[in-house]
């Protein structure tokens, strides 16, 4: 199930959330008001730098609803006071499950945007830093 590569994010004039598909040197807009996203060169290079951004970090996430993973957290910290704290790990198990069920996804620090398709390359990149992050936290 070879998905093409695609970008998805927040447009920054009309902010809907959409996803265009990525090719060679080609560029690329908005799928929803046609504002300019940005250009890609080649993809093999494209997480030399971010093609909508120009920033060069980039870190992986799971590509499931952030929110659920909240969500699963949350109730595991609610039933602490109830199992006497079995349930973090319980959750935490049950989190890592349900992670491992969901490709990963590729996210640029800067600008937040979202790359799915590229099987090989997330083994380039850790999961989100937190001191890297704070570093952007102004862009987003
Ligand atoms: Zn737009
Ligand atoms: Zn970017």
């Amino acid at each position: 199930m070879l998905k093409s590569p695609s970008l998805s994010r927040h447009c920054d004039q009309c902010k809907q959330y959409g996803a265009v598909e990525l090719g060679e040197n080609a560029s690329f807009v908005c799928p929803n008001c046609s504002h300019p996203w940005g250009k890609t060169t080649s993809l093999d290079a494209i997480f030399e730098y971010c093609p909508v951004c120009r920033c060069r970090q980039f870190y992986t996430s799971k590509d499931f609803n952030q929110l659920l993973g909240c969500l699963v957290l949350l109730i595991g910290i609610v039933l602490v006071p109830f199992t006497y704290g079995i349930s973090l790990p319980v959750f935490a198990l049950l989190d890592w499950f349900l992670a491992g069920k969901v490709p990963t996804v590729i996210n640029c620090y800067k600008c937040g945007s979202e790359f799915r398709g590229f099987p090989d390359a997330f083994k380039r990149f850790k999961p989100f830093l937190h001191h890297i992050g704070l570093k952007y936290d102004k862009y987003r």
